[in-house]
């Protein structure tokens, strides 16, 4: 059969957990297509907290299995992604006033530590804030915290990489292409796709579908499959808002609320600070979900409550909004409800397969993907072993891991790249970097400047390679320089991208 079928698997879903299954799937020497409607990380996978966590707070609802298995991949995603993916400290500060005991903030930690098992990321520890200047920004009557660590990530890169990694194993990556629908025959789906740009629709056959497709699976499976799932999901909103950074120093706050929710404030971009999110149940349009006036307020007055600098809407630089596609479950508080995930497996009458995906977290894409093909194994037994615990992600294979010495050698290697160029493309590209500077011997040699130190040659490369296809997916999910352009700077790259028929 298999020679008869396009593909072994067809993924919907350029988000994180969709190209993760492509990236896992196609190293195991599976035949995959994915299909994205949009640009990949378009929705929820470029609007996190950017966190590799276990989710200190979700020890209050006793989620051990989520948190251990979070934890266990934070180191696993650290070694992966060394470029993109960095430890980061977090401080917690304490006073009489804020909400839980010291004693139970303790006990938090010591079990977080605990499930973390042997993590290379040194132990929480109670501490005086007026070491290291962690008190400077704050009231002062915070005096005392703890400390503990987890990693960051650039979530859309992240997407992007996995991207990567599946088509140097031979998947085929299609941004702007909806699935429309399907029919399914006892051994294989015909499915009916749809390129977004031209409008034109195609056929392709698969064994096996996955439904990755974030918050949109359940109305992809009543829509365009007409399958009744067992699971569904609650959509809960939650948004962010950037502002010129609070403090220095490379450390994140994490703020307790009276609600007993946690807010974080994170260093973003150098020069940003990052802080949210909020949690409120979501109904409206997914293709355009936007942070609301009492959700600013919301983040702003939990900040002020810890800041000596009072923050208000007019300090926002940037806000974005992303919602959850949390499993639903026994609570309708949308603080309570279950970060895991779960895998709906539907191959009625022996009919071909398809798997839904319910919930997850950035942090456990690998882990999820691993287990959503380990479902499969019985329809597709050509597959090979699990592989992409020990493997880099593409641009993360530079020694040791060392971010600072790899931007050290960059430096050395082009001595005429600015300095700021070089901490850019390493944190950005790792040594991906080299196909944008390879053989150009001066700044004049990247070809026109756009604005912000966005050169010709990376616009070039990410059209030609990371599938860029229009300004905002350059400036918002590859990099982040939309936080500087301005309007004649974008009006500039997209009339180049306009040009250029990439
Ligand atoms: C505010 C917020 C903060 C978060 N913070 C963290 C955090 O710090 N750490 C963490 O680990 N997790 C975090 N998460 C959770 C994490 O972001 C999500 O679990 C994860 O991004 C979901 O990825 P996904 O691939 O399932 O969905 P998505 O990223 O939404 O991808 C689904 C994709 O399917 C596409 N699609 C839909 N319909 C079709 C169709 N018909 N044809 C083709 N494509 C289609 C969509 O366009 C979309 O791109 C956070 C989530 C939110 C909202």
């Amino acid at each position: 059969m298999t020679q008869q079928v396009d593909y072994d698997l067809l993924i919907i879903g350029g988000g994180i957990n969709g190209v993760g299954i492509a990236a896992d799937a196609a190293g195991r020497g599976l035949s995959v297509l994915l299909c994205e409607q949009h640009d990949l990380a378009s929705s929820t996978s470029s609007s996190s907290s950017k966190l590799i966590h276990g989710g200190l707070r979700y020890l209050e609802h006793f989620e051990f299995r989520l948190v251990r298995e979070a934890l266990r991949e934070r180191d696993i995603l650290l070694a992966k992604a060394p470029h993109i993916i960095t430890p980061l400290e977090f401080i917690m500060p304490y006073s009489p006033t804020t909400l839980r005991p010291a004693w139970l903030i303790r006990l938090g930690l010591f079990i977080y530590d605990r499930l973390a098992g042997n993590s290379r990321l040194a132990r929480s520890k109670a501490i005086n804030l007026h070491d290291n200047n962690y008190a400077k920004p704050l009231k002062s009557k915070f005096n005392k915290g703890f400390s503990y660590m987890d990693g960051w990530v650039d979530d859309a890169r992240l997407v992007i990489l996995n991207a990567l990694a599946a088509r140097e194993h031979g998947a085929n990556i299609m941004p702007r292409t909806r699935f429309c629908s399907a029919q399914r025959h006892a051994k294989y789906w015909q499915v009916q796709l749809q390129n977004t740009i031209n409008q034109q629709l195609f056929t392709v056959t698969t064994q096996c579908i996955i439904n990755a497709a974030g918050p949109w699976v359940e109305s992809i499976l009543a829509n365009t499959l007409n399958v009744h799932p067992q699971h569904s999901l609650t959509l809960v909103k939650g948004s962010h808002i950037v502002v010129p950074k609070l403090y220095d120093g490379d450390h994140a706050y994490i703020l307790q609320h009276h609600d007993k929710r946690v807010i974080f404030v994170i260093p973003f971009q150098q020069q940003f600070s990052l802080i949210g999110t909020t949690d409120l149940p979501y109904n409206d349009d997914l293709n355009n979900v936007s942070i609301s006036e009492p959700e600013i307020d919301y983040l702003c007055s939990i900040v002020n409550a810890y800041f000596q600098q009072s923050i208000s809407k007019q300090d926002i630089s940037w806000a974005y909004s992303g919602v959850r596609p949390l499993q639903a479950g026994e609570s309708t508080d949308p603080t309570k409800i279950s970060r895991d995930y779960t895998l709906e497996l539907n191959h009625a009458d022996d009919q071909a397969p398809l798997l839904s995906l319910f919930g997850g977290k950035i942090t456990t894409y690998r882990k999820l993907a691993e287990r959503a093909l380990s479902v499969l194994q019985p329809f597709l037994p050509s597959m090979q072993p699990p592989w992409t615990a020990n493997q880099t992600l593409p641009g993360g294979d530079f020694a040791q891991g060392d971010l600072q010495r790899f931007k050290q050698q960059l430096a050395q290697q082009y001595p005429w790249l600015p300095a700021q160029l070089v901490t850019r493309y390493a944190e950005t590209y790792g040594n991906l970097a080299s196909q944008i500077i390879n053989n150009k011997q001066s700044i004049n040699d990247l070809g026109q400047h756009f604005g912000q130190q966005l050169y010709q040659a990376e616009v070039d490369y990410l059209c030609k390679y990371e599938w860029a296809y229009t300004a905002a997916d350059i400036l918002w999910r590859r990099t982040k320089l939309g936080l500087w352009f301005s309007s004649t700077e974008l009006s500039k790259l997209t009339d180049y991208i306009d040009s250029k028929a990439f």
